[in-house]
């Protein structure tokens, strides 16, 4: 058989461990796992009595169009419905833009490090992506846009960063808007935003209508706890989501996602509460840390990156064995550090006790 030999120099996603996995492994019965930024509250008991209804009809093919929810996020976000894109996670609207907007040999612009699939999309069409690095864990803005050549087609920022945490403030991001080409597509990939304190997001679907270059990236699959449906969204101008349409495959969500995604938005002061509570949780940690002389850096999201020095790769093999499933900050491009997701209260709690000993030991 002969794979394209560019198709096989593509670089492995290596996700986290499972529970199950480590379970086994360490002859554990509870895991904790805090390495993929889930949300371990879990979704709205409605959205899941919403899924529990629909569960008769999954011989039907969903909505292509994936009307209602369309409907439902141009109310809540007070933006037209040809204006939004749905996607199998958002990680399939990156693949989208790169899809329809980067040729053989063209580049995206990138922090580094930076969520992986934004290299692997760019990879995947040819391309090639501009790696610019993090300067004391932010955006460098200003060498981004330095880095921007006549063959940029895309520049993505990630706001708040996956894996450091920090935001991008307005100033930053407006200096981007200002000064980036308008031919070149700009992607505010927002995951995490609902987790950004009110006063410092940043109202990027405002800015669509004026910024015809301008696509953020949402997703159900972080606060509103659905990262098992897949589903995730996009806003941009109407001309660059025809072009989605014509990229994407006709039946990319499932129709549980559809339903269980208009729910959540249908009950979701939830997410306010979820943010609340992580926000909460999160100063638990930064005390801890603090008052055992242990470095981190201050997020905007509901992960920490903590920094452990060298040890790092001892330290998450410690805490696996107690049961703890953390990310290497080596597997994500930030060595001597490890990234943990905020979990439940008591969750929380029984790691900083478990983790502050195994780093003391490891000193
Ligand atoms: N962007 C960032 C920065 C992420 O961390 C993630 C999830 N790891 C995604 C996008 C993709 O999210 P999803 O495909 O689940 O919507």
């Amino acid at each position: 058989m002969k794979i394209k030999q560019w198709v096989s120099s593509l670089p492995d996603y290596i996700p986290g461990r499972t529970i199950e996995e480590i379970k086994k492994e360490f002859g554990l019965e509870t895991v904790y796992k805090m390495a993929s930024n889930e949300n371990l509250f879990g979704p709205h008991p409605l959205v899941i009595e919403e899924v529990k209804k629909y569960l008769g009809s999954i011989n039907y093919y969903p909505d292509s169009s994936c009307w209602d929810i369309r409907q439902k996020i141009s109310q809540v976000y007070d933006v037209p419905a040809e204006t939004v894109i749905i996607g199998n996670g958002t990680d399939q609207i990156i693949e989208m833009a790169c899809e329809s907007f980067l040729g053989p040999d063209e580049n995206v612009v990138i922090a580094d490090p930076t969520f992986i699939i934004y290299e692997k999309a760019a990879l995947k069409c040819r391309g090639r992506a501009i790696k610019v690095p993090l300067t004391d864990y932010r955006h460098d803005t200003v060498k981004m846009i330095g880095a921007v050549n006549d063959k940029t087609r895309i520049l993505f920022l990630t706001n708040p960063h996956n894996p450091a945490g920090t935001n991008i403030n307005k100033d930053e991001f407006e200096y981007i808007k200002k000064n980036l080409r308008k031919d070149i597509l700009l992607v505010a990939d927002e995951a995490y935003y609902e987790y950004i304190p009110e006063g410092d997001r940043l109202n990027t679907e405002g800015m669509v209508a004026e910024n015809n270059n301008l696509l953020i990236l949402r997703t159900f699959s972080k606060i509103f706890g659905l990262a098992g449906l897949r589903i995730g969204y996009g806003i941009a101008d109407k001309a660059i989501i025809a072009a989605f349409n014509k990229v994407r495959l006709p039946f990319n969500i499932n129709s549980i996602a559809q339903r269980a995604a208009v729910a959540a938005l249908e009950n979701r002061s939830y997410a306010e509460e979820i943010s609340k509570k992580i926000n909460r949780e999160k100063e638990k940690f930064y005390d801890a840390l603090e008052r055992n002389n242990i470095g981190f850096i201050r997020s905007w999201s509901n992960f920490i990156l903590i920094r452990t020095g060298e040890n790092e790769l001892n330290i998450v093999e410690e805490l696996l064995k107690k049961g703890f499933i953390v990310r290497a900050g080596k597997n994500l491009g930030m060595p001597g550090n490890i990234r943990v997701t905020i979990a439940l209260p008591a969750a929380n709690d029984k790691f900083l006790s478990t983790f502050i000993e195994i780093f003391n030991n490891n000193r």
